[in-house]
């Protein structure tokens, strides 16, 4: 039977390419005939239908290869019931070449994946060189599947010896080994290219393969193909590892490049055990992460570039968790590690080849790129791991964590030609990501030697503590109201032994990185407290002094216990040191946080936002976290009189302060104008150089002793109506000031916008005269702050013709009431400004 359905078959064999389906009753036959010479699956497919017709099953499959000489296909038939014809079943063929041929070259890769690991093992435990190669040949047939394998080793006269070997052709092993002693012969072979030139080669097609000496012996013993691998040590061939395989096509590029990988991997062995070393796991792998330590990593990468097998270039890449310590720290070790052991599992998966990847400390990874030479390409690589580790979070004990990195690249061989120093620049690159809050960073020269100078400057950070350079400078805060000292904030400062008074901007930061800010943050409390409880014995009528919290200092649980201490330790009142924070401390802890702010705040302490208004500026924030004042961020202060804007935020956080009970500091108020329009607005206290700047205990001592204050400058009674004249020329304004003096006003004068800005801070101007060409700032431009600041003025533009359409344009905004003209009449000039006042009173009062 077996024979017709043959024939059958092939008059219906589905196409090559497409899919078909069958329809009726010859079924049996056609699929027979596609199933060809396979008698077992004929079989089972004859069953499987004969089934499907009989009602047992509603359905079958088989999947059966359907190979030409020049190529190879699979079919997926599908046998169901055919509705309404009694006993006829449809069969559908597929062509499911495509998978299959995936599944083939996963499960290839896979099989060679399991020797790889299974080598790796050995590799640990293996004593001597006989035993290592016997048991790499016996895991490549048990472990990978492979048909026959051999390892040879070069002797001290240059010939080939096999060492050992394992597989189901032990005859054809004895004979090429046999062979192989003749020279001429073995110069031939392709073991002995392999060696020479260090190179691995693939053969896929054994049988018709013109440079194998052994092609005919090979084919009988049933090899397709075969891998050979170079035995590398210390960049000689010491030898080959040969793997045969009875399927075409085993060896492609993906498992070469594993192959490769092996074969190095023995190598790394015969090294150690060739110096006597015996491999032990501890000392080459972590493990907790299973992953290469340091030793096995950097030897790996060393031997990846003296066998060339990146190329041209690769670059080493080390990755940073972050803030990895405070999930150790807050949610344990055990967590920590799972931590660790997914983001090994994450890393393996898009960096690949789980050699190239090692653990370098606590919370780094560093591995090599190796395809990704162009910055693009790279970016977009790191983009896509950072992401890996974001976009897929942990899940632990109910909460969810998220792991975010950064990193830090070399590149080979232009940052470094081995690979020591690429991965020690590598991480060089990464101080500069961290430093600078980008998520990667490239190593330069110039940055390195920057690092080191910091690094230098961490060391004598760290003796500074100690043989006390750190000095506190006080600045006192003064009450808007009666411009008493209500106040002080405790500034540090680093007396430099070669550079001199450091101010904090050169050193907290990098106070901040290393940690060292702990031990300078308890030194602040400490001091502050100890200066109090020495003022007081003096008999000083002492105020609080407020002393910075860093975020890495609120992020420890002991916080709140030390400052009791600090307190108790100097006997002195709770309330006599207040704490600032800034919005970004917060954000980062907010978890935490909220619970040592309250804890602060029940001891009686002040707590102070501070910086507001260069963050989130979020109200939220202010409700949540038991703050009982807020600073006004210096950068709003610096042109709070002459820009809109400034003045705008800074009004708006004050108004927003007072209706949340809080008290509001402005920060950095350097003039009298600053300080009257805080004033005027409503702010309560202020610190800046208008008063004092930060100065040493001693002269902050003497303040406390005179009752120094500040002398509040008296706003002039708005009884008198005043004017402001504006003009960059001086003879235009003494002009203008001669002619309406007679008419009672009060008179200002200023040259320039800025200038009249400031005059407005201080005075209370109803009706401003402005001349419109003035360097820097023009008339319009000016008198539209005003309107903005001042609406309530009355303004007047004095200009020339020519610049008739942009003073017409600031007449339609609003900002200009009038516009006369140069030169002008004396009596009309006059009338107007009466007829301004006029109407100032008018508006105001209406
Ligand atoms: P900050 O907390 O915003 O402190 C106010 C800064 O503004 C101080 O700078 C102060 O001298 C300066 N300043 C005050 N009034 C004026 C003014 O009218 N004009 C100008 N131009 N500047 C004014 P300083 O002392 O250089 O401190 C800089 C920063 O260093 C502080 O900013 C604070 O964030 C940090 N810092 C200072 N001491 C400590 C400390 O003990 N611990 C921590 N963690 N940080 C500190
Ligand atoms: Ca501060
Ligand atoms: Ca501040």
């Amino acid at each position: 039977m077996n024979r017709a359905w043959r024939e059958f078959g092939a008059k219906n064999q589905p196409s090559p390419k497409e899919s078909s389906t069958y329809l009726g009753a010859n079924y049996l036959s056609t699929c027979e005939g596609a199933i060809g010479s396979e008698t077992s699956q004929a079989r089972a497919m004859a069953a499987g239908i004969r089934q499907v017709m009989e009602g047992t099953l509603t359905e079958f499959t088989l999947e059966y290869p359907c190979h030409s000489p020049t190529e190879q296909r699979w079919f997926l038939a599908r046998v169901t019931r055919f509705r309404g014809v009694n006993r006829n079943v449809v069969v559908a063929h597929e062509n499911v070449t495509e998978r299959k041929l995936q599944e083939l070259r996963v499960a290839r890769l896979s099989r060679v994946q399991v020797l790889s690991s299974g080598i790796n093992a050995l590799i640990v435990r293996a004593r001597d060189r006989n035993e290592l190669f016997r048991d790499a040949c016996e895991i490549a047939i048990s472990a990978g599947g492979f048909h026959m394998a051999f390892v040879g080793v070069v002797d001290a006269t240059g010939e080939l010896v096999v060492s050992a070997s394992a597989g189901k052709k032990q005859a054809l092993l004895n004979r090429i080994c046999k062979a192989l002693q003749f020279k001429e012969v073995a110069a031939n072979t392709m073991v002995m290219t392999a060696i020479r030139e260090k190179t691995a080669i693939a053969s896929n097609d054994s049988r018709n393969d013109s440079r194998l000496v052994f092609g005919t012996e090979y084919s009988d013993a049933g090899v397709r193909s075969l891998a050979i691998l170079p035995l590398l040590v210390e960049g000689e061939a010491i030898g080959v590892f040969v793997l045969y395989s009875n399927v075409m096509n085993f060896f492609h590029d993906e498992e070469m490049k594993l192959l490769r990988e092996m074969a190095g991997n023995i190598a790394f062995a015969i090294d150690h055990i060739k110096k006597g070393e015996r491999l032990d796991y501890l000392a080459y792998y972590d493990t907790l992460t299973g992953l290469p330590n340091r030793t096995l990593f950097l030897d790996r990468v060393a031997q990846a570039i003296r066998s060339n097998l990146p190329g041209t270039g690769f670059s080493m890449v080390v990755l940073d968790l972050e803030r990895f310590a405070q999930i150790n720290d807050q949610l344990g070790r055990t967590t920590g590690d799972a931590v660790l052991v997914w983001v090994t599992e994450r890393l393996k998966r898009t960096v690949g080849d789980s050699n190239l990847l090692m653990r370098v400390g606590d919370d780094q990874f560093a591995f090599v790129a190796l395809n990704c030479i162009q910055d693009a390409e790279l970016a977009q690589f790191l983009e896509k791991t950072a992401g890996a580790l974001l976009e897929d979070p942990l899940w632990r004990d109910g909460a969810l964590i998220r792991v975010a990195a950064k990193f830090g690249i070399a590149c080979f061989p232009d940052d470094g030609a081995d690979a020591d120093t690429l991965l020690k620049h590598a991480k060089v690159a990464l101080k500069i990501a961290k430093s600078s809050g980008q998520m990667s960073a490239y190593f330069s020269n110039e940055l390195d030697k920057q690092a080191h100078q910091r690094l230098a400057l961490a060391e004598q950070l760290r003796v500074a503590i100690d043989s006390g350079q750190l000095v506190l400078h006080y600045q006192p805060k003064v009450d808007m109201i009666s411009g008493e000292i209500v106040g002080a904030e405790a500034l540090i400062r680093w007396q430099h032994p070669d550079k001199g008074l450091l101010a904090p901007t050169a050193f907290i930061a990098l106070a901040e990185e290393t940690g060292l800010i702990l031990p300078i943050g308890a030194w602040v409390i400490d001091t502050v407290c100890a200066q109090q409880a020495a003022w007081i014995a003096l008999g000083l009528p002492v105020v609080p002094v407020a002393v910075n919290v860093s975020a890495v200092q609120l992020a420890k649980k002991d916080f709140l216990t030390a400052v009791r201490m600090a307190l108790s330790k100097h006997a002195i009142s709770s309330t006599l040191i207040d704490f600032e924070l800034t919005e970004s401390a917060l954000m980062n802890e907010a978890a935490g946080a909220a619970e040592v702010l309250q804890g602060l705040r029940e001891l009686g302490s002040g707590l102070a936002l501070d910086d507001f208004g260069t963050g989130y500026s979020s109200p939220a924030y202010l409700k949540r976290f038991a703050f009982n004042s807020v600073k006004i961020d210096r950068s709003f202060i610096t042109d709070i009189t002459r820009n809109a804007g400034d003045a705008a935020i800074a009004t708006a956080i004050i108004a927003m302060a007072n209706s949340l009970h809080l008290k509001v500091v402005a920060e950095g108020v350097e003039t009298l104008a600053q300080f009257n329009y805080l004033r005027t607005h409503g702010c309560h206290q202020i610190q800046g150089f208008v008063f004092s700047s930060a100065v040493p205990a001693d002269v902050f001592a003497s303040y406390l002793r005179s009752s120094k204050r500040m002398h509040i400058p008296l706003a002039a009674s708005s009884d008198q109506p005043t004017l402001l004249l504006v003009d960059d020329e001086p003879h235009i304004s003494a002009a203008l000031f001669r002619m309406l003096r007679r008419d009672g006003y009060r008179i200002l004068i200023a040259s320039s916008g800025a200038q009249a800005l400031e005059l407005l801070a201080t005075n209370s101007v109803q009706v401003i005269i402005s001349d419109q060409r003035m360097p820097e700032m023009s008339g319009t431009e000016f008198l539209e702050t005003v309107r903005q600041m001042y609406p309530d003025t009355i303004r007047i533009i004095l200009s020339g013709y020519t610049d008739l359409k942009v003073v017409t344009e600031s007449v339609n905004r609003g900002a200009v009431f009038k516009f006369l003209t140069k030169p002008w009449d004396d009596d009309e000039l006059r009338e107007h400004v009466r007829d301004a006042f006029r109407r100032f009173h008018f508006e105001v009062k209406h």
